[in-house]
């Protein structure tokens, strides 16, 4: 993907990281760990953690300066990320697609665009996501059937997208289609637009998750959708494809981060547990068998921090990072889940209780191994950079 260029490279100052990550401990504490299990159980949009999100400026995190963004590192992003994931990480995916949407407008739009935008994506005005998958197209991106036929100064749009996160409560979407269906290569047929709501552009049926509740996830239907040429993502035809994938890169950082949090909650979780529950006379952290359990744990929680702090880093000196974002956004989701297996277990037969918060972090992490690139692409994505980097 396209690196940030040279003058745009971002960095914080240590105390200025410091005191924000601070706050977001504090706001986790009093308003997210109190109403999480609600909210998860209930399936219910939390509208005021969303607002608190817009006070705190996260859906302007890693927009520039420039546009009323906080203009994070991805760095400082990943941090804030798998710190609010190690409580709940379903809420971190609903200014997360938002951003990936700005991504891709900011790294790829034309400066009419980014100033007409941007500020607004920025304040949490505008809220949305990335609408990538169709019913037939998901890893295959290629296959992609919904098209954008040019008419005049606007563009007409017909098909249906699947499974897009902040479906419903988003209000505009970058949106993938074929400006040319019949293109060989197909990726050079393919356009990226920034999509508002409006006549045409409805919403279909909604999901009913095994985790990652909370955040709608539902499909996006065209039908006649007529939008100026103006929101065609650069003004040029054919780059969709790169601009859709450009924007991943930092998605499967966000991924990885999000990983990392469940890793690191279900740790908390099974150590909190394993301290408190007493068998044959001791705290079941004394039996060797959670220890064999807790060791793995955390140094399989500490990898995948350190993974995904050297791929943000990558990313922050402006370096190509597929392999790198790869490799975090693999081992760190493969965490999650082996973590939060092995939390159930050590809570025995209460992980099967919703009374207690594991089962959460079960549920949550499985996501984890399929969004932005499944984990089968992904050691596929890092074989074949690995090879391009090392030539016989
Ligand atoms: C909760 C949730 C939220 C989502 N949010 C969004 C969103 O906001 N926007 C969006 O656009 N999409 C979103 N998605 C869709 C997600 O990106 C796709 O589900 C994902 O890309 C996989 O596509 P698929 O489900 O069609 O699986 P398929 O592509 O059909 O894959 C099925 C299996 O085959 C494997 N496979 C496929 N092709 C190959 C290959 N060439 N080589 C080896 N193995 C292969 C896959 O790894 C997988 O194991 C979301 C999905 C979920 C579940």
């Amino acid at each position: 993907m396209a690196s940030l260029p040279k003058e745009e490279l971002r960095t914080i100052d240590a105390d200025e990281e410091a005191a924000f990550l601070d706050s977001i401990d504090r706001w986790i504490e009093r308003e997210v760990k109190p109403v999480v299990m609600h909210h998860d159980h209930g399936d219910i949009w939390p509208a005021e953690l969303v607002d608190q999100m817009i006070e705190m400026g996260l859906f302007g995190a890693t927009i520039g300066q420039e546009y009323g963004g906080l203009g994070l590192p991805a760095t400082t992003y990943a941090k804030i990320v798998a710190r609010i994931s190690s409580y709940w990480m379903a809420i971190t995916g609903i200014f997360n697609s938002h951003l990936i949407m700005a991504c891709a407008v900011e790294r790829f739009g034309t400066p009419a665009q980014k100033a007409k935008w941007l500020p607004k994506f920025a304040s949490g005005e505008i809220r949305g996501g990335l609408a990538l998958t169709e019913p037939n197209a998901g890893t295959d991106l290629q296959a992609i059937r919904t098209t954008a036929i040019r008419d005049g100064d606007d563009y007409v749009i017909n098909g249906t997208k699947t499974w897009i996160s902040n479906a419903i409560q988003g209000s505009c979407f970058a949106l993938l289609v074929k400006t040319d269906p019949k293109a060989d290569p197909r990726y050079k047929g393919m356009s990226l637009f920034i999509a508002p709501k409006q006549d045409g552009f409805t919403v279909g049926k909604k999901f009913d998750k095994l985790g990652y509740k909370a955040i709608d996830s539902a499909e996006l239907i065209f039908d006649n959708y007529r939008i100026p040429a103006d929101n065609l993502i650069g003004g040029v035809e054919g780059q969709g494809f790169f601009q859709a994938t450009g924007g991943l890169e930092l998605g499967r950082i966000n991924v990885a981060a999000r990983g990392v949090g469940l890793a690191e909650g279900s740790l908390r979780l099974a150590t909190e547990y394993a301290q408190l529950r007493q068998t044959m006379g001791k705290p079941i952290a004394d039996h060797q068998a959670i220890q064999l359990k807790i060791g793995e744990m955390v140094t399989r929680a500490r990898a995948a921090r350190l993974l995904t702090l050297d791929a943000a880093e990558a990313y922050d000196r402006g370096e190509r990072c597929d392999m790198e974002a790869g490799m975090a956004k693999y081992f760190a989701s493969e965490a999650a889940v082996r973590n939060s297996e092995e939390a159930m277990r050590i809570h025995g037969g209460y992980a099967y209780s919703k009374e207690y918060e594991i089962e959460r972090y079960y549920r949550d992490a499985l996501l984890m191994c399929i969004g932005e690139g499944t984990n089968e692409m992904q050691r596929m994505i890092i074989s074949k950079q690995w090879v391009k980097r090392n030539p016989a």
